[in-house]
């Protein structure tokens, strides 16, 4: 029988998520909706030293805000809950105990001094000191230790940890969707900390504790989780769950934009881009970092972005609805190499998706625009702003900005423009347009054309000398689209006001 596809989400609250955390969100969730599975969202909160308060809500809030719908976890609900770990404890003790009692795991009450110890010796002589399989046999551990003794130690509620028993120099050829093969020897790797006599497991134990009760069927996430790979297949052999076990894909690194390395939170505040979907200010640092949301792009063109780091479609397609990838998506076009962040192209994506949006859209987006500088809201002037404009600009707030002029008039005439092109004969050349003006009362683009250049025609007097400084009066500066485009938007009562004003300021 063909498994059901259930993938998680399984971020950590330790601060604002990342937009490689969004983009592997992204995967997990398009893999989902592409096979009708299921998208759980879990939160893995077992470290409580790295807790940051608030994290958990803006990863639910930015999910929600890119449009990833979680069917199952954390805020959603489902039958394989509670999907906060922290809710679980109870859980991962027994396969603690478990992989204990089955030779797989063992106690070990090495002191953290004790180790430290051990780890300056080694590397005093220029090695790195393991828990492994070379030194297990002469270290304070239940493998070692009388029965008895390690019964007293645990009476007596000295503090221990349980470890994974790594076997010693085994080949293990893993599979992962991506890659493919990848080879592992097992002398590399440490026995690693499964559980903590406070009663929290950690990281790698919950894990597959919860991938295995939560019925998962792929692991989607990202590389740097590729060297824990071989432990939590190992795990789920000595657990005896191989046969269930999820299939991996490790999805490649985003990269800085310019230079090598991993894109880090660091580098958007350097290059001015966020790094995060929404703004977020650290409860702790009281660091502020930008958001996307907040910085004006549509999450429609974040989430586009974002598909397109380390997938491609195979076509020269660029612009995809979430349903439209949700039909397409497919791990075999996810590629292994990182994927370079690109800022510019971000923007690129949201001015393609400002110019797909319909005028009467995109003015109910310039409105709050409008309300906060206390200016009424005329949607029919609105919409013809924003058809003659909207091909300018990545942002609504830069289109508001710029086209602020056909709603306030000048307070003040651009100094370099008004010079060049306000010159010693303009008012009385601005005098004669104004008689022309308050003589038309169509205002519509094809009838001012037609007039005001015949009359330029007439008196051979060139376009230049006539609009420039007529856009510099009814402007304020030597910007903006057609003139016959602005005076038709803001009408003939205003045009004949700003004129006068202009020709008053500037005799
Ligand atoms: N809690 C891990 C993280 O923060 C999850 C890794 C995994 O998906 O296995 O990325």
């Amino acid at each position: 029988m063909e498994r059901k596809v259930r993938v998680r989400f399984a971020p950590s609250p330790t601060g604002a998520l990342h937009l490689g955390g969004v983009r592997t969100a992204l995967f997990n969730y398009l893999f989902a909706r592409r096979h009708g599975g299921d998208f759980l969202l879990r939160i893995e909160d077992t470290d409580q030293t790295r807790y940051v308060p608030g994290a958990e809500e803006y990863i639910i809030e930015s999910l929600k805000w890119c449009g990833l719908t979680v069917d199952e976890g954390v805020g959603a609900g489902g039958e394989y809950g509670p999907y906060r770990q922290s809710e679980r404890k109870e859980i991962y003790r027994q396969y603690a105990i478990q992989l204990v009692e089955s030779g797989n795991a063992y106690y070990s009450f090495d002191t953290a001094e004790e180790l430290d110890a051990l780890r300056k010796e080694s590397e005093s002589k220029g090695e790195t000191f393991m828990y492994n399989a070379k030194s297990r046999g002469s270290l304070k551990n239940s493998l070692n230790l009388p029965k008895e003794e390690v019964q007293k130690l645990l009476d007596a509620g000295t503090h221990y940890v349980i470890r994974f028993k790594m076997p010693e120099n085994e080949d293990l050829k893993l599979y992962d969707i991506i890659r493919g093969e990848v080879h592992f020897n097992s002398s590399l790797l440490d026995d690693k900390v499964l559980y903590k006599s406070d009663g929290m497991p950690t990281y790698h134990l919950a894990n597959i504790v919860d991938d295995h009760l939560m019925k998962i069927s792929h692991v989607i996430r990202g590389e740097e989780w590729l060297p824990s790979l071989p432990l939590h297949v190992l795990l789920y052999r000595a657990f005896g769950w191989e046969n269930t076990m999820p299939e991996f894909a490790h999805l490649p690194l985003i990269l800085k934009p310019v230079g090598n390395g991993k894109l880090s939170k660091r580098d958007g505040n350097k290059m001015g881009f966020p790094v995060f979907p929404m703004e977020f200010t650290d409860p702790i640092t009281k660091e502020k970092w930008h958001g996307y949301k907040e910085d004006g792009y549509f999450p429609e063109a974040f989430i586009n972005m974002l598909a397109l780091l380390g997938w491609n479609p195979g076509t020269e397609q660029e612009i995809f609805t979430l349903e439209e990838l949700c039909q397409q998506f497919s791990l075999d076009r996810v590629k292994k190499s990182g994927a370079k962040f690109d800022p510019e192209k971000t923007k690129w994506f949201n001015h393609k998706y400002l110019i797909a949006k319909s005028d009467a859209e995109l003015a109910e987006l310039v409105k709050p625009y409008l309300e906060a500088d206390g200016l009424n809201f005329d949607k029919a002037k609105v919409e013809h702003i924003c058809t003659l404009m909207k091909e300018r600009y990545n942002f609504v707030a830069d289109l508001y900005e710029d086209c602020k002029f056909f709603f306030i008039p000048p307070t003040e005439f651009n100094e370099k423009d008004s010079k060049k092109y306000w010159k010693e004969d303009t008012p009385a050349l601005m005098n004669e347009l104004l008689d022309i003006l308050k003589s038309i009362d169509d205002y519509s683009f094809s009838n001012t054309e037609k007039i005001i250049s015949a009359w330029i025609t007439e008196k051979q007097l060139g376009f230049g000398k006539v609009m420039n400084p007529f856009r510099v009066a009814i402007i304020g500066a030597a910007k903006g689209p057609h003139m016959f485009d602005v005076i038709e938007i803001i009408g003939k009562e205003e045009t004949i006001r700003r004129m006068e004003k202009a020709l008053a300021a500037m005799q």
